[in-house]
């Protein structure tokens, strides 16, 4: 089956190359040229996906990124942004712009089209099917089948990695999880992701939660560990 994708580029030529990749595997493919255009058509199609390039004509595509994060509706929409400078990658995944993966600039496009079914795969990946509907760690909630997580009854909006880190480690509780580990769990796969990128989201995962970041220790050297209360 495949995904409804939203390519968001102002060059032509290359818009129409991904389109017509992400197509030939099987996918509904938009093209929207600029960020404001993009916006209006997500919220309008609500996509599966958005391949989004940082390097756009009105509004930038980190900070589409950023608006799609500050909203309930979207601020789990897969993002793979397309970068042409390696400078901005830390930017890019990490917590300030928190888009859910990136692909430097130039690409092939058949690298483009296996990076966006590994987050399709792993965004569909049933947290349901296994493990228990609810995680309670003190006062910090996790309603897995929702995705929704909760401290001291206050909602906290995470994006999709953020839940899915979230998610690991709680489930996990009182062990602790190397910054491997969780890089081959959380993210599925590791050849551009390096460990760091973990303390990256741990860090912005702990700013969200706030009150309840008090249950994600860090074990220096090792890794982290969720504590249940
Ligand atoms: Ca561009």
């Amino acid at each position: 089956m495949g995904s409804r994708i939203l390519v968001v580029e102002d060059e032509p030529d290359l818009a129409e190359l991904v389109a017509v990749n992400l197509r030939g595997a099987g996918h509904e493919v938009t093209v929207s040229h600029d960020g404001s255009t993009a916006l209006a058509e997500i919220q309008r199609s609500q996509p599966d996906l958005v391949v989004l390039d940082v390097m756009l004509p009105d509004i930038s595509g980190t900070e589409v990124c950023r608006r799609l994060r500050r909203s309930p509706q979207t601020v789990r929409l897969p993002v793979i942004m397309l970068t042409a400078r390696s400078d901005e990658v830390d930017r890019v995944v990490g917590f300030e712009v928190g888009a859910d993966d990136y692909v430097p600039k130039p690409f092939s496009p058949r690298e483009l089209v296996l990076r966006v079914e590994a987050i399709l795969r792993r965004t569909s990946a049933a947290f349901e099917s296994e493990g228990p509907q609810a995680i309670a760690l003190g006062d910090l909630v996790i309603d897995v089948p929702a995705h929704r997580v909760e401290v001291d009854g206050q909602e906290v909006l995470l994006t999709a990695l953020e839940f899915r880190l979230l998610h690991d480690l709680a489930s996990r509780a009182g062990r602790v999880q190397s910054r491997d580990a969780l890089l081959e769990r959380v993210w599925g796969y590791s050849p551009n992701v390096e460990t760091r990128t973990v303390d990256t989201h741990v860090k912005r995962l702990r700013e969200k939660l706030g009150a309840g970041a008090k249950h994600i220790e860090t074990v220096r050297g090792v890794g982290y560990r969720a504590l249940k209360s």
